[in-house]
């Protein structure tokens, strides 16, 4: 009758799917006597942190749940199941698809949700903290630190607890930033210091909120007034009990340039890592975007794949958008021959990461919400503009391309183009610490380190 009782539970509570996945399903039942049922909780899926929450916010509901439907009346203990035996339980469950609505949050990209992240073992640890803290905002971890490397679900964790939040409590106040803009917003609001109030603005704006969600913090460490502004904010919203969530590249600990009191703040709550995923998890988010995307892919093309791309989830994902891409243009049929042809560049043998002007491209135009063709293509409207010009100056920089090169790059422009692109950034940086700060940023992300 157990899943029954889940069932019963789910409805009568309305638990969404995502928590009834994540919190109910990896429950069983242990042992029952004579008046008590004892429920074992997979903690290899959930952490065995979860023990706590589960029993103060399913325990009551569970118990009542079961007296309906046994009509009987049974205290409830709850295990881990590491501590019984070792038995894998495993759990298969296929999320059902997520019918598409209009994205009402502009700040928060609409596929990033819980219905579309691929809990793995590389990551289960880290969804189901910030799920937990999505549903019960500043009762349990707080702040919140995720960290890991690049491409594997930071973002996208963030934007499904914003998400989450708000579908459930529309009212909330929730703020999601990076880093960098909250480093650039506080600079604009000292520039602007003497015409109005602007720094009390910026105050407002960060401290008058429930949720303060603060993306790649570890491009705000090394600057002095926004570690010393951000602690500031930190103190006032953990004071009055609103929830903060922090993701950065590496834990606390090991963030050189970060002040100790702000370390120290980092880790007074629960700080979870994700790893680059195993091939099972690769395969399982390949097959999440084939569905979400509307493909069909032969499975030894995901196969391929899933064995050769292996650090990092965006470029997983990348590879397969490359492969129906190429497959689009040639007017081909997407087989492994035709994979190999498309990802020779991502898996070549010395896969090390140099850096050229299609990595600085994608980056730039990432940051900047354009694409790649709108760098390479004859618009002049600033907003494109300008980040082209950006990367005209990132390329002279970090690489030893001559400016021509540059040029051919960028859809085929000039070296006139390029240099007076590469003149009017160095100008532009030293009157501009904003511009300065995002520069910064951006080569920090093209080369780390
Ligand atoms: P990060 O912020 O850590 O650099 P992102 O959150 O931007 O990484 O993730 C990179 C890409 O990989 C995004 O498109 C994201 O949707 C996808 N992704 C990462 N983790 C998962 C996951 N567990 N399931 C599905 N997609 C994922
Ligand atoms: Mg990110």
């Amino acid at each position: 009758k157990w899943d029954e009782i889940l069932e019963a539970l789910k409805n009568e509570h309305d638990i969404s799917d995502v928590s009834f996945r994540t919190w109910l399903l990896p429950l069983k039942v242990y042992s029952v006597s004579d008046d008590i049922i004892t429920i074992m909780i997979d903690d290899k899926l959930i952490g065995s942190d979860s023990i706590n929450f589960i029993k103060r916010k399913y325990g009551l509901p569970l118990k009542v749940a079961i007296e309906e439907i046994t009509n009987l009346n049974y205290e409830l203990d709850f295990i881990l199941e590491s501590a019984t035996s070792n038995i894998e339980v495993k759990n298969e469950v296929s999320p059902k698809k997520e019918i598409t609505k209009k994205n009402p949050y502009p700040f928060l990209n609409p596929r990033y949700t819980f219905d579309t992240f691929v809990v793995g073992t590389n990551n289960n640890l880290a969804h189901a903290a910030s799920l937990a803290v999505a549903e019960s905002p500043a009762e349990v971890y707080n702040p919140l630190f995720i960290y890991g490397g690049v491409g594997l679900g930071k973002t996208h964790l963030m934007h499904s607890i914003a998400h989450f939040i708000l579908e459930h409590n529309p009212k909330a106040k929730v703020l999601y930033v990076t880093s960098e803009q909250f480093t650039n917003e506080l600079i604009e609001s000292i520039r602007n210091r003497n015409e109005n109030s602007s720094t009390a603005e910026f105050r407002e704006k960060y401290r008058n909120i429930d949720v303060l969600l603060i993306d790649d913090i570890q491009f705000i460490i090394g600057k002095e007034s926004t570690q010393e502004e951000f602690f500031h904010t930190f103190n006032t919203l953990h004071e009055s009990k609103k929830q903060i969530i922090i993701s950065s590249d590496k834990p606390p600990k090991d963030i050189e340039t970060l002040e100790d009191r702000l370390r120290s703040r980092f880790e007074w709550g629960l700080t979870v890592d994700i790893q680059s995923p195993d091939y099972e998890t690769r395969m399982a988010i390949l097959k999440k975007k084939e569905e979400l995307d509307g493909l069909s892919i032969d499975n030894e093309v995901m196969k391929y794949i899933a064995t050769n791309v292996k650090s990092n989830i965006r470029e997983l994902e990348g590879a397969l958008t490359k492969i129906v891409a190429l497959s689009r243009l040639k007017k081909r049929e997407v087989n492994v021959e035709l994979a190999e042809e498309a990802l020779k560049d991502l898996i070549s043998p010395n896969n090390q990461k140099n850096i050229t002007a299609e990595l600085i491209m994608e980056i730039v135009s990432e940051h900047f919400n354009i694409t790649v063709p709108d760098l390479c293509s004859t618009k002049k409207s600033r907003n494109i503009a300008y980040p082209r010009q950006m990367c005209m100056y990132l390329c002279r920089s970090l690489t030893e391309l001559s400016l021509s090169d540059i040029g051919k790059k960028l859809g085929n422009r000039d070296h006139t183009t390029v240099l007076h692109g590469i003149d009017k950034v160095t100008k532009d940086i030293q009157k501009d610490s904003q511009l300065q700060n995002t520069v910064e940023v951006l080569s920090k992300k093209i080369s780390p380190q």
